[in-house]
């Protein structure tokens, strides 16, 4: 899930929201429109009504943002750096560039978020108790409540022990300071929240036989999203774990072979492609500087359609867009660096010199051999 929009800078820290949050926005806005406030507060005109219902779902959305502020303002206290906060369908989500020290640090940077949702709630009624007493619109008292109540229950939901759930990283880190160690404490809370979300499952399937057919669809469906979250949450933790403290020089793929930039298509495949078995060639230019990286693949389609006089240069993917690595570098830190995952190749550089290329294929290797030294060991992970 990634922030498509972006909204500006709270303390330095990037705030932006998904598309999925617009549809929901509408939702929030038609409901309270159409059913909440005409039920709360007859007869008053549509106008009165959509103006207020728009004002309480920006206000809502203030209040999700408010909770995530509180996760990434006590991370940062500790340590622990926000890189962005992204609203979403589900809520919100903190994105820590890094790991919090101690389990302790980890159930703090977490309780305060639902914390924030229930003194929102608390607020909240505050306020509607001494605007209906000073006589205001019966809108807004009610807008009030409204909030009140839906920021309790965000504050409780977020309670659930389950991941990606608040509840679900408290238990994990409850279980890491039992235990001693953070992928042991995930372990046992991925555990915990599959026994609530198959909860959520079959309770809402009973809905559907009873009742009320939608509760039990979207119960249901939070269910099976928290059991998919689990299973991430557990297989992201492992492979952190097994990368741990490996370099970047123990996984990459060295030496490398560049080739001129200059060269056409059926140049490189005649001169230079038969006598390796490299599938990424990165390039140098004229001068001997690095220009680009091209795929075999990509080379033979080209071929093969027609572009035999084509050069390399016209193929490649510019420098600019190439991630780069040390051979120092954590394998840890350099996945956490490059966000999205290791999809494609980086390039090693020693002092400017290119010494190595990272693959995909070259990780997943060490992640099997590691797992495989783990097993033989009966090493507790
Ligand atoms: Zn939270």
């Amino acid at each position: 899930m990634r922030s498509t929009i972006r909204l500006g800078k709270v303390f330095g820290i990037e705030i932006g929201f998904n598309w999925s949050l617009i549809f929901v926005f509408a939702l929030v806005s038609w409901s309270l429109a159409v059913t909440v406030l005409p039920q709360g507060v007859p007869n008053q005109s549509p106008t009165a009504y959509w103006i207020t219902a728009v004002i309480g779902a920006v206000v809502f959305y203030g209040c999700l943002l408010a909770h995530e502020l509180s996760h990434s303002v006590v991370a940062r206290r500790n340590g622990v750096q926000v890189s962005e906060i992204t609203l979403w369908l589900f809520g919100g989500v903190s994105k820590l560039a890094g790991e919090p020290r101690s389990a302790r640090v980890e159930a703090l940077i977490t309780i305060v978020g639902p914390l924030a949702s229930i003194l929102v709630a608390v607020v909240a009624f505050g306020l509607a108790v001494v605007v209906s007493a000073a006589g205001a619109s019966a809108l807004v008292s009610d807008l009030l409540v409204w909030l009140a109540v839906l920021n309790l229950s965000l504050g409780v939901f977020n309670l659930i022990p389950a991941f990606p759930l608040d509840g679900g990283r408290l238990l994990s880190s409850f279980f890491w300071w039992r235990s001693g160690t953070r992928q042991r404490g995930v372990h046992v809370a991925v555990q915990v929240g599959r026994i609530f979300a198959f909860l959520m499952i079959g309770v809402g399937a009973l809905e559907l036989f009873r009742a009320d057919g939608f509760n039990g669809i979207w119960l249901a469906f939070l269910g099976w999203f928290l059991l998919s979250a689990g299973s991430a949450e557990e297989s992201s933790t492992v492979t952190k774990a097994l990368l741990e403290s490996v370099p970047v020089a123990a996984a990459m793929s060295a030496p490398v072979v560049t080739v001129s930039d200059g060269l056409t298509v059926d140049e490189f495949l005649a001169s230079e492609a038969v006598h390796h078995h490299f599938t990424t060639y990165p390039l140098r230019d004229a001068a001997g500087e690095l220009s680009g990286v091209v795929r075999l693949n990509q080379i033979v389609r080209e071929a093969s359609s027609g572009g035999h006089d084509r050069k390399l240069r016209d193929l490649a993917v510019p420098m600019s867009q190439i991630p780069t690595t040390q051979p120092q570098e954590d394998l840890e830190t350099l996945l956490e660096r490059l966000e999205t995952g290791l999809d494609r190749r980086v390039l090693v550089l020693d002092g400017g010199k290119l010494v190595g290329i990272l693959s995909p294929t070259d990780v997943a290797r060490i992640v099997t051999v590691r797992q495989a030294l783990g097993t033989r060991a009966g090493a507790a992970v």
